[in-house]
């Protein structure tokens, strides 16, 4: 783990994050899932001090952000389904993996890339100001859970990054859908705010990553998800997911949509958008707390479950 020795900008200026960027540093800026932590996908240097501040494992590669499609179009090879999607929900929380178009794009040595265009304004302006890929994990300690507010960001990450980007926080609060266009038919990798559902309406052939398929697609040789290999998003407390909050223990903490008297830390959230904004916080201050068991509800029918779930059961799992 790098020393605390960076001198860290933190600014409100895109264009000075930007300056920062397109001199070798590495950013934290926020996007409208989680916040990254970005560097210039040209610049291979800077893309493994990514991995250095997050002790993520090298062979898990970065996704790529960039401002619109015709700069997705210089990254990645575009085929029918992925434009399809792209075109109709882009900009936006949605992650596609392509064949790469230049082979001086930092994709840790695979052939394949993973792109997207988010929609938080001050995102789109940092990338407009960068007009080079930027290179972004999600900012946290690699199998932690991802940030989601700036005073997490800057406990985490003053005196280790370049510069730390204030702007709009994010909205919807979990990771992207990815999406592998590479085999045939696509395979959703991890389901986010945009859902199988979602997909299915215009991508009737979609497909579902089976568990059995997790290291390697065996039917296409298609590339899959690296990180998918890891435990992610996790606490350090233990992450319970029930049905029932009702008699949980009374020094433990809950995230539910009901109210208990008799908890050590709660957040009460009304519908699953709610639960997937609050889900990250809820494990950080779980943490802070010092609080050994965190227990989540099962999250509603409907849009999110699928995302929530998925997000729940791998920081459940040891
Ligand atoms: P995060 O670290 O939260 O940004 O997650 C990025 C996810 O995208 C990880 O699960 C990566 O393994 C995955 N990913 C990035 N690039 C590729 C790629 N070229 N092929 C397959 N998966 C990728
Ligand atoms: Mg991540």
């Amino acid at each position: 783990m790098p020393e605390n020795k960076v001198n860290t900008l933190i600014t409100d200026s895109p264009s000075e994050a930007a300056k920062v960027l397109l001199r070798g540093g590495i950013v934290v800026f926020p996007t409208e899932t989680v916040y990254g932590i970005g560097a210039s996908a040209f610049d291979h240097n800077s893309c493994r001090r990514i991995y250095e501040v997050k002790n993520r494992p090298s062979d898990n590669p970065l996704i790529l952000h960039v401002e619109n499609l015709a700069a997705l179009n210089v990254c990645a090879s575009l085929n029918p389904a992925g434009k399809l999607v792209f075109q109709k929900f882009s900009p936006g929380a949605i992650t596609g993996i392509f064949p790469k178009n230049d082979p001086n794009l930092f994709t840790a040595d695979l052939k394949t890339v993973a792109v997207r265009i988010p929609s938080n304004p001050t995102a789109r302006s940092f990338l407009e100001f960068c007009n080079v890929p930027v290179a972004a994990p999600s900012a946290n300690l690699s199998g932690r859970p991802s940030l989601t507010k700036m005073v997490y960001i800057l406990e985490e990450f003053s005196g280790k990054v370049d510069c730390i980007l204030i702007g709009e926080e994010p909205q919807i609060g979990i990771e992207s859908t990815v999406i592998d266009f590479t085999s045939n038919p696509p395979i959703l990798l991890r389901p986010g705010f945009v859902d199988f559902q979602d997909l299915k309406e215009i991508l009737p052939e979609i497909q579902v990553l089976k568990s059995e398929d997790k290291t390697r697609n065996t039917s296409t040789e298609a590339p899959i998800s690296p990180g998918l290999k890891y435990r992610h998003y996790a606490p350090i407390c233990k992450v319970i997911l029930t049905e029932n909050l009702e008699n949980i223990p009374s020094d433990a903490a809950q995230i539910g949509f009901r109210f208990y008297e008799d908890v050590a830390y709660q957040i009460r959230i009304d519908s699953n958008e709610a639960y997937m904004k609050s889900l990250y916080s809820f494990f950080v201050e779980c943490d802070k707390r010092k609080i050994e068991e965190a227990f989540c509800e099962i999250p509603k029918e409907g849009r999110g479950k699928e995302a929530l779930l998925n997000r729940i059961t791998k920081a459940a799992s040891k």
